[in-house]
């Protein structure tokens, strides 16, 4: 099995290094042609703006699409997760529409941009670590989306069939549980 990591933008090293480190095989990705033959792509944080325009350049929401429909697992963090999403807030802007919720972007104010923390995940055996950086917030989610962890009681990592996302970063804070989760997702999608 073999996982890319969209490396048009942002924190998408950190991404494949922790995938690495679970001992799959990672690549980047940086054509709508290099999804071909992966299980799993994750969407890394960075900026959703800079994301949209760097993605302007190929037909990467009609792949993205497809990519999903044939069974691709997907997981976004932060700017990946704004990706993802139905409808994005703070202001508006496109999005892929794969996982049914609404965000909103930048969400947690200027005096608390960015935390570190521990956040309450049982789905994940207990808590896990957490870096939020201009995180969203995740203000709706439809009847399909499963909470899998939360801080302060609002959800922050949902998954919605082979859709994962976090508001947060566990790259960042060393937490291989999150991406080890998104990888045996994706393999299960293959058994199935
Ligand atoms: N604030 C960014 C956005 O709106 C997301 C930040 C991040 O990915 N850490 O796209």
């Amino acid at each position: 099995m073999a996982f890319g990591v969209l490396a048009l933008q942002g924190d998408f090293a950190a991404h494949a290094a922790a995938l690495r480190a679970l001992g799959v095989g990672v690549r980047d990705v940086r054509r709508c042609r290099d999804l071909d033959g992966l299980s799993g792509l994750v969407l890394p944080g960075g900026e959703s703006t800079t994301l949209l325009k760097l993605m302007a350049d190929e037909p990467w929401f009609d792949a993205l699409a497809r990519f999903h429909g044939e069974g691709g697992a997907l997981f976004g963090t932060c700017a990946g997760a704004i990706l993802l999403a139905r409808e994005v807030r703070g202001p508006a802007q496109p999005s892929l529409g794969l996982l049914d919720a609404v965000v909103e972007r930048n969400a947690y104010g200027r005096q608390v941009e960015s935390f570190e923390t521990t956040l309450d995940a049982p789905a994940l055996g207990g808590s896990i670590g957490g870096v939020f950086i201009r995180a969203p917030r995740l203000r709706a989610l439809g009847p399909a989306v499963e909470v899998l962890a939360r801080h302060d009681g609002e959800p922050v990592l949902v998954r919605e069939g082979s859709v994962l996302a976090a508001t947060f970063h566990p790259e960042i804070a060393g937490e291989a549980r999150v991406h080890r989760l998104f990888v045996e997702s994706a393999r299960a999608a293959v058994v199935a």
